[in-house]
Formats: C-alpha cells, structure tokens, sequence
C-alpha cells in the first residue's frame, strides 16, 4: 500500500504530514519556472494527433514525473522538449528562452534512454567525456568536469572499464554522469527502469533521487507506473490520449484529483457519481444523492462554485483506506463481504457490494487486520473531508466514467 501513496505523504501523524507538505509547496512556490510548454501539439506525419494542445511548466530542481497510459503520448512529448521530435504548433521555452526550433545539441536539455544506450566500444570516462567534445571547454576544465562527475558519481575505480562490464548499477550512473557532465538546464529521462525486475527498480529509484538531490537539476521523468511515480515525483504531469489531465504538486495531485480519470489513474478509488441536492449554508460541504444513499462532500476542491453545482450530476472519489468499518460517521453504506484479501506487512483489502446497488462495488483498505469475513453484512464509512468531488469525468471528450475509466 505505501508503493500507492505520495513522498509528500509518508509521514504517519497528521501534524508531521501537513508540515511536511507545507514546507515542500512554499520551496516549490519560491522557485522559478525553468520550463513552459504551452499550446503543445503533435500530429506525425500519417495523421497521428499524438499530443493536443498541451500545457504545462516544471518549476526550477523539481522532479517532474509525466505518467498515463501507453500510448497517451508521454515520450512525444519528452522528444519534443529535447527537439527529436518537430512539434507541429505551440512553444517550448526553457529558462526564458523560446526554444520550440533550436537545434537539439544547443538546446541545454541532456535525454537518458530506456535502456541507456552507452556507447559499447568506449570506456566510462569516454562515455562520460563523449558529449563535452561539443562544447569546446578548454581541456583543463573538461578534464576538471570529468573527474569531479566521476567522483560524485562513484565512478572513480571504473574509469577505464567496459560498458559492458558494468552492473545496471553503474550504468545508470554512467548514463547520468554523461548528461550531467555537460550542466544541462533540464535532463529527461524516458522509462529508464522499464525493464527492471522490482529490487533493482527500487534501488534504482533511490540513487535517481539522491543524484537528484545532490545535483539540483531539473527532472522530467516518463513512466507509465503510477507506483513509481508517486515514489520519485515533486510534480505530476497526468496525460490521457494527448491531453493532460492535470499537472500539480504530487500530493495536489493524489489528494485532490480534478478528474475521475486522475483519481483512479494515481492510486485507487472508489468512485461514486450522483446528483447534487444541495451544500451548507457556508457552501463548504455538499448533498450528492446515489444509487447508495446520500453522501456529503467537501467541496474546496471544485473549480466551480458549490452553488453552480446544485442539481448537476457530478462523481466523487474516495481512498480505500479511508473507508473505516463500523458506524460512527456521516457517510455510510451497508455492504456485503465479497472476499477479503491479507496480504503479510500489508494489512487487508476488503472487497465490498452495497446492499442498495450490488452491481456497484467499493474497496476498503485496512493496516490492521479486519474480523470480517466473506458473506458478512457490514457497514462501512466515511467522512465528508474524505470525499473528493471530482468537476469532470476527463478533460478528453467523450469518455465516459463507466466503461471508459472504471470498465464496468
Ligand atoms: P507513450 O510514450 O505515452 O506510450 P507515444 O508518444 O509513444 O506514447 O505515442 C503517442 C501516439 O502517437 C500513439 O498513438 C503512437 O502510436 C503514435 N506515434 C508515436 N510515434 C509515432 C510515429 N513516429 N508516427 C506515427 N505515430 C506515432
Ligand atoms: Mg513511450
């Protein structure tokens, strides 16, 4: 369960969670934008609309990850920023300058491949060297820029070796070295843990971080593994058939989804859509009618006003394991047990049919172990602070939240 929650969110306590995600948006607000993509498009050349007028800025030392779907149009856009791919309309402006048509080597952008893509018949520090020649350093500095790479980079005692000696490791590191010896303004990497078996990927993970840390550059990042995502990410970009959903902080994000697609996308939900009858005198909270029953929501999330809301149809989403068993709150629901799933160090996931709809179905995530069993009739819970109202299925047209995003 902790692989489908935020950094921002590790912390247990309320207090430590709400300090920690204080600090990170007032660092966040504080920096400059360092890329801005707007108006964004790409059609290839046999009428592919691989990206539709997209926008979106990645601030100054963060970690951006872009995530959705295969296909959704993730590294069109990444060989956009860095210029292998021609972007049919919009702009891409790099640290103030427009870059949309420049040359991809005077671009400032360093790319790491799937993969990584080191050149076989060199040595290390050739792989490491091999871009700078561009640059036209004076030879001490470039010889002062290697070494010092491949120290941080802990690439000293492997200098003269083989890539292909080399465990995946170090080839990472390699492959980082080598965009990073050349101080670019903005390095992308495009699933470059693609195909790691799942220790590996998280060890990966962290030595990407601590680069991350230490070199203070800008990440953009691709995956289609939302686990992944949640686990490097200060901002996410969330693409849908060359569109983006939403792009926030990541805890913005995981917290408050502006689309059904985002809240199921990044982490699970259970997701519950009905017709709003009406909200607090202070708007704050409002009245959804369903299938289920009556629910309230919190409202602070909606782009709208809660009053333009009234008597539209709108979806909401709620956590698993915000859902709690027993009585004792605002919202609840009777349900049958349909299966109970422990899993050892992971608590239990509850699968449960409302008695009212039982077509419908909601999961309930628990750390502790839970005395229900299948065929049982419980009633399970939630608060209003919980609930997310969601302002649209999908800023895609057309989609449709039943068969489209919860494939029933
Ligand atoms: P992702 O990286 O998210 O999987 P891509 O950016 O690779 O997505 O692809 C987006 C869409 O563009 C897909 O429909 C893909 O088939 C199409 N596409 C990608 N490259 C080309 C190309 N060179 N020519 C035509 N269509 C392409
Ligand atoms: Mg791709």
């Amino acid at each position: 369960m902790s692989d489908t929650e935020p950094r921002a969110e590790k912390s247990v306590g309320a207090t430590a969670e709400q300090t920690e995600a204080d600090t990170s948006s007032e660092e966040t607000a504080t920096r400059e934008t360092v890329l801005d993509v707007s108006g964004l498009t790409k059609i290839y050349p046999d009428g592919t609309l691989a990206v539709d007028d997209i926008d979106f800025s990645v601030k100054a030392g963060n970690f951006c990850v872009i995530i959705g779907p295969s296909g959704c149009g993730k590294s069109t856009t990444l060989h956009s920023l860095v210029g292998k791919v021609e972007a049919t309309e919009g702009t891409i402006t790099l640290d103030g300058t427009e870059i949309t048509e420049t040359e991809t080597y005077d671009r400032d952008i360093g790319l790491v491949f799937q993969d990584f893509q080191l050149f076989p018949h060199l040595t290390v520090e050739e792989n490491v060297r091999y871009g700078l020649e561009r640059l036209d350093l004076p030879a001490d500095e470039a010889d002062q820029r290697v070494s010092t790479i491949m120290e941080t980079m802990q690439l000293s005692g492997a200098t003269g070796r083989d890539p292909g000696e080399l465990s995946a490791g170090q080839k990472q590191r390699v492959a980082l070295a080598r965009s990073l010896v050349l101080e670019p303004k903005l390095l992308l990497l495009d699933e470059p843990l693609g195909d790691m078996d799942y220790k590996l990927q998280k060890r990966m993970e962290r030595e990407l971080l601590e680069v991350h840390r230490e070199f203070d550059t800008t990440f953009v990042y691709v995956t289609h593994d939302q686990t992944q995502a949640m686990r490097l990410a200060d901002q996410i970009v969330v693409m849908n058939d060359g569109n983006v959903e939403q792009s926030d902080p990541v805890d913005a994000v995981y917290n408050t989804p502006e689309t059904a697609f985002v809240a199921t996308f990044v982490g699970d939900s259970n997701i519950l859509r009905g017709t709003v009858g009406g909200t607090s005198e202070d708007g704050s909270v409002a009245r959804v009618e369903t299938d289920l029953g009556q629910f309230e929501t919190r409202t602070d999330n909606l782009d709208a006003e809660p009053s333009e809301v009234v008597g539209t149809d709108l979806a909401f989403s709620i956590r698993p394991q915000h859902l709690t068993l027993g009585e004792g709150v605002r919202n609840t629901v009777q349900c049958r047990v349909e299966d109970v799933i422990t899993r050892p160090g992971k608590g239990a996931q509850v699968v449960l049919s409302p008695l009212s709809a039982p077509t419908a179905e909601l999961q309930l995530r628990s750390w502790e172990a839970v005395s229900a069993r299948e065929g049982d009739e419980i009633t399970v819970g939630w608060t209003p602070a919980d609930a997310v109202m969601l302002d649209r299925t999908s800023v895609v047209e057309g989609i449709d939240l039943e068969t489209d995003i919860l494939g029933e």
